[in-house]
């Protein structure tokens, strides 16, 4: 098993029951198990033009897991329960009932047309960095270093909407 960071985020729907069932279907995958979830944060949509504040706002939460998959497998069965909770894929960067991203796999680099690791635009991302800061505030992001020294260069602003972790094992 090896450790694996996986953000959340959705803002169509009831997001926080898209959120909440992601989590549940991710760790009821054979080869993945959770082991920690943020509190719920909500952050402006961004599109491909910047921030749009007129669009849905999305609710964003990140989770921890140990994976037996390794992560070319893993991204496939997130994009299945990003399909089974009706996400369309209508444009880049669209709304969304729930998006799925790996943000780091045990440190590993990746480069191919479907997965890159660490995931390029997290450690600009406050709705990826503070959250997971609050499940592990040592982390580092590989070319990066630790996640606490990037609040400064955020692009973007999240406000707390559930204080409350997105899960705990039942
Ligand atoms: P999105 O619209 O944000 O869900 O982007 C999904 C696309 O990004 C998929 O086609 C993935 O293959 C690709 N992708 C590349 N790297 C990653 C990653 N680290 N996590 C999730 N999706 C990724």
């Amino acid at each position: 098993m090896l450790p694996a960071v996986i953000a959340l985020g959705s803002n169509l729907g009831d997001r926080e029951e898209n959120l909440r069932a992601a989590v549940r279907d991710i760790d009821a995958l054979a080869d993945v198990t959770v082991t920690a979830a943020s509190a719920i944060v909500q952050s402006h949509a961004v599109k491909t033009t910047g921030t749009d504040a007129e669009a849905p706002a999305y609710l964003n939460a990140v989770m921890l897991v140990q994976s037996a998959l390794d992560p070319e497998d893993l991204l496939p069965e997130l994009n299945r329960i990003e399909a089974d909770h009706g996400r369309v894929r209508v444009e880049r960067w669209g709304d969304r009932t729930l998006d799925l991203d790996i943000i780091d796999f045990a440190g590993l680099l990746r480069e191919t047309v479907d997965l890159t690791l660490p995931h390029p635009l997290a450690a600009k991302r406050a709705f990826v960095i503070v959250p997971w800061l609050q499940v592990d505030p040592d982390a580092e992001i590989r070319g990066h270093g630790r996640i606490d020294s990037l609040t400064v260069a955020f692009s973007d602003e999240v406000w707390l909407f559930e204080a409350a972790p997105l899960w705990t094992r039942p």
